[in-house]
């Protein structure tokens, strides 16, 4: 199947290329992300494959379809980016790679709360100065520590499962469709405004869907826990980030680790150490000394893109073959609320 690569990074070429060491399949890698104004490289490929980032509204989805397109493949679990109904109006299949590795965003996540709990990324850059001295620095054990987790599904669960087994926090729990394996470990499904209310550090994993946006307000804020930390590894747009500022100002928010940011396409995945960056809500976010954000990359180990790149063309096969497919992402799908 020949397919159009975008958004491609030269992690994603290595990876994808190692996974086609057959040569079944034809790949262009394009730099470009796709939106409206790149849809037309797709032009005479039956497949897009794209990522988080990437644009595929109804606009974009005329022009793939027009140019012959008729499968679109995730290189991702969340699909969020793609107006999945109006995919299925123009007969183009969409497929994604549900768990690639929810260990990788997991641990990752794990790592975020320690790096802002002991300010590791501050003590660092004081000894890279030749600064040892330790004001400023004072943390608290994870242990024993109320930490809320919103969203079980599979990266969910390991975090809870980590936090309570390794650390020993009292973990609790919110999502509409309980998890066995949370239950298993002792571990309470409460409301989200009682997880909200009662928990030191909330942690995100939830996917963003229309009931998700926002998650994170100004009320939620006033209801947590006051000097709270927030762990954001999921989707950017679940925190309303302008909320988000004025909890830190307030000292509501006590700290708060990203790995997604609300309006991250214009800035994430690039080098733009030499641009002036305009997001003036970003640029405050990152002047807080309890913050810190990382550029989406809670997925990036070798395991994951590994196995983001195997199943994504095993899913362009299915596509190929006619065969049933297994990772289809449909609307109906979307108003179902596990979307795992
Ligand atoms: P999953 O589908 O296995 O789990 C999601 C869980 O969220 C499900 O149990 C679902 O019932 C629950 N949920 C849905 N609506 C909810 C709500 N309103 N409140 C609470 N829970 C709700 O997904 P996953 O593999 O665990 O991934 C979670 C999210 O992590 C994805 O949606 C994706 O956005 C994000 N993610 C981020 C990265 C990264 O690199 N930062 C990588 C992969 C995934």
């Amino acid at each position: 199947m020949r397919t159009a690569v975008f958004s491609t990074k030269p992690y994603d070429r290595q990876f994808l290329t190692e996974a086609n060491r057959a040569g079944a399949h034809e790949l262009a890698f394009f730099e470009a992300r796709l939106d409206e104004a790149t849809a037309r490289l797709a032009d005479g490929f039956e497949a897009v494959c794209v990522f988080v980032n990437d644009r595929l509204d109804a606009t974009v989805l005329d022009v793939l379809g027009a140019g012959g397109v008729r499968v679109v493949a995730l290189r991702c679990a969340g699909f969020n980016n793609v107006d999945l109904a109006a995919a299925a109006e123009r007969g183009i299949d969409v497929v994604r790679v549900p768990a690639y590795s929810p260990h990788a965003v997991a641990e990752f996540t794990v790592g975020m709360l320690l790096a802002l709990d002991r300010n590791i990324p501050r003590a660092w850059a004081r000894v890279r100065e030749n600064n040892y001295a330790l004001d400023g620095l004072i943390g608290r054990n994870l242990h024993g520590r109320r930490v809320g987790v919103i969203g079980t599904g599979k990266i969910g669960a390991i975090v809870a499962r980590i936090l309570k087994l390794g650390f020993g926090c009292e973990v609790v729990a919110s999502d509409p469709f309980e998890n066995p394996e949370i239950t298993a470990l002792g571990i309470p499904y409460l409301s989200r405004d009682s997880v909200m209310e009662g928990s030191d550090v909330i942690t995100l994993h939830c996917p963003l869907t229309p009931d998700t946006r926002h998650l994170i307000d100004a009320r939620a804020i006033a209801a947590a826990r006051p000097g709270f930390f927030l762990v954001n590894t999921s989707r950017g747009a679940l925190v309303d980030t302008t909320a988000l500022i004025a909890g830190l100002k307030s000292r509501m928010v006590g700290g708060v680790a990203l790995d997604v940011y609300e309006q991250e396409e214009n800035l994430f995945f690039e080098d733009l150490s030499n641009e002036i960056v305009e997001d003036d809500v970003f640029q405050r976010l990152l002047t807080f000394p309890n913050v810190i954000v990382t550029g989406h990359q809670a997925f990036l180990t070798e395991e994951a893109l590994a196995n983001i790149a195997e199943t994504t063309l095993a899913n362009l096969d299915d596509v190929a073959a006619g065969r049933p497919l297994a990772n289809t992402v449909t609307a109906t799908r979307l108003a179902g609320a596990s979307m795992s």
